[in-house]
């Protein structure tokens, strides 16, 4: 058993001995099967909540109506969840009732894929009734049982179905993605929320390019907000050399590609309900990205930016492979010898001395003046130079 297992085996201990099953599952055991480091491990158990209560001393109610338990144990917490079914799905949309069984096999068997579908019990022992360690071992994304039920089940495992291609870099099984490509219009019955969330994880993933080239060849991109008919400008991206970043630099390369102006990205990024903090920071990623693609080296204006976020843009447009004179434009951005206002060679308190004036809006005003200077080269960072620079410009 791995370490992060080991840590967590008083847990099942506890479990089994107040008369109970409980096993690892889920993501943290394909994980530790594939070799790749493991977040957050997911126990399986045939006691109900109430009862998980009574064994531990320590609990959080995480989402006791699911049967999510979260324990506290050792100075770590894991979530405990009770055994399920979830029936009567309505609408293409999970269920939010879900039937505590006492059988393993019932809760594995209504797990989306077979990759998903392992268990590891207490002695290591792995439980495989779907085939799962050989869908690991060919690399194969395969629904549990038949994937046009289980899509019409719940419409979201479409889109993990490409997030997990994307992120551990496998195919999906033939039949299954038939489905997809069948049903993808059930997409629309799925909250954005919830699409978004698994688009973003693809795109960041490693091997992102796989994944979204079945986005796009499977149909679901039709049914996300902005994507309709945008397929062949959306297949650009396939082009791009390495990775994202973050969530603000692929929203960014997806605006780029789509050819949005800013009220457009903007629009877009509020339908995908993207936060405000990433939208905003993605909309001024794309007018920057944009500047430079039109040689418009703006010093004010990148400086105003941010010389961080000047990085990142400059990095994305190499990912697309944007060309202009980089060259050029870092040279020029170098030559800005102050980070922000504090790192002027001069002060407020200096200005209302220079020009014999009160403390007030026109010191604001005189300052941004000289800041801008100084950016823009007309004038170096010394006193005497600013002071001068003052006098004449009154
Ligand atoms: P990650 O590494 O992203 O956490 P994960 O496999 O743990 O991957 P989660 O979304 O955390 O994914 O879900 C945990 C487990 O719950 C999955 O491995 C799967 O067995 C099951 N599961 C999650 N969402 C669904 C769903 N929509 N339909 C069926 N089973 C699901
Ligand atoms: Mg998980």
């Amino acid at each position: 058993l791995p370490e992060d297992f080991k840590q967590a085996l008083p847990v099942l201990e506890e479990i089994e001995q107040a008369g109970f099953e409980a096993y690892f599952v889920g993501g943290s055991v394909r994980d530790h099967i594939l070799g790749l480091p493991i977040h957050d491990v997911d126990i399986a158990t045939s006691a109900y909540p109430e009862e998980i209560k009574k064994i531990f001393k320590r609990t959080i109610d995480t989402g006791i109506q699911h049967g999510t338990v979260t324990v506290l144990l050792n100075d770590a917490s894991y979530e405990i969840t009770t055994f399920r079914t979830e029936s009567g799905y309505q609408d293409y949309r999970r269920p939010d009732k879900v039937t505590f069984v006492r059988s393993l096999a019932d809760d594995l068997k209504r797990r989306d894929f077979t990759i998903n579908a392992l268990a590891v019990d207490l002695n290591g022992n792995v439980i495989d009734k779907f085939d799962g360690l050989k869908d690991l071992d060919k690399k194969i994304i395969r629904a549990v049982g038949q994937a046009e039920a289980r899509f019409h089940e719940d419409a979201l495992r479409m889109m993990r179905a490409v997030r997990f291609q994307a992120q551990l870099n496998f195919q999906i099984e033939a039949q299954t993605a038939q489905a997809v490509a069948d049903n993808a219009p059930l997409l629309s019955k799925i909250a954005i929320e919830r699409i978004r969330e698994e688009f973003v994880k693809l795109l960041l993933s490693q091997s992102w390019k796989t994944g979204f080239a079945d986005f796009l060849k499977l149909n679901l991109s039709e049914y996300c907000p902005g994507f309709k008919d945008q397929r062949v400008e959306l297949s650009e991206l396939l082009n791009a050399e390495g990775t994202f970043v973050d969530e603000d630099a692929a929203w960014t390369a997806i605006g780029y590609a789509l050819n949005m102006n800013h009220p457009e990205f903007n629009r877009f990024l509020r339908d995908w309900k993207v936060s405000n903090k990433v939208r905003e920071a993605s909309v001024n990623s794309l007018d920057m990205l944009h500047l430079f693609e039109n040689q418009d080296y703006d010093l004010w204006n990148i400086y105003k930016f941010g010389l961080d976020n000047f990085e990142r843009v400059l990095q994305l447009c190499q990912m697309l492979q944007i060309e202009f004179d980089y060259v050029d434009l870092k040279q020029k951005v170098e030559q800005i010898s102050i980070k922000n206002s504090h790192d002027l060679a001069i002060t407020g308190k200096d200005i209302c001395e220079i020009l014999g004036v009160k403390p007030g809006p026109i010191i604001g005003k005189s300052m941004s003046q000289i800041e801008r200077a100084v950016v823009e080269g007309n004038v170096y960072n010394n006193f005497d130079e600013l002071r001068h620079y003052l006098l004449s410009n009154q």
